[in-house]
């Protein structure tokens, strides 16, 4: 059981973890904006999640944290 943890406010919306998600569970929340003021990463199906970490390894700004 992997958990998946997200820090919104330190995203900068740049999508590059959206592409390496195997289970593409990661999309920009267009409804929302975060404290930068961009639309920020949002995890469509926690459930989903099997804890590869390749977001984590991807994001340039240190977003996701997971914890198997
Ligand atoms: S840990 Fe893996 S499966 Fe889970 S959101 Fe990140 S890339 Fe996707
Ligand atoms: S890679 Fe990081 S900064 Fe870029 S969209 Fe994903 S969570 Fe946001």
């Amino acid at each position: 059981m992997a958990k998946l943890t997200i820090n919104e406010d330190a995203c900068k919306g740049c999508s590059l973890c959206t592409r390496v998600c195997p289970k593409h569970i990661l999309e920009l929340n267009r409804e929302k904006l975060n404290a930068k003021g961009y639309h920020p990463i949002h995890c469509i199906n926690m459930d989903e999640c099997i804890g590869c970490a390749s977001c984590a390894r991807m994001c340039p700004d240190v977003v996701f944290t997971v914890e198997r």
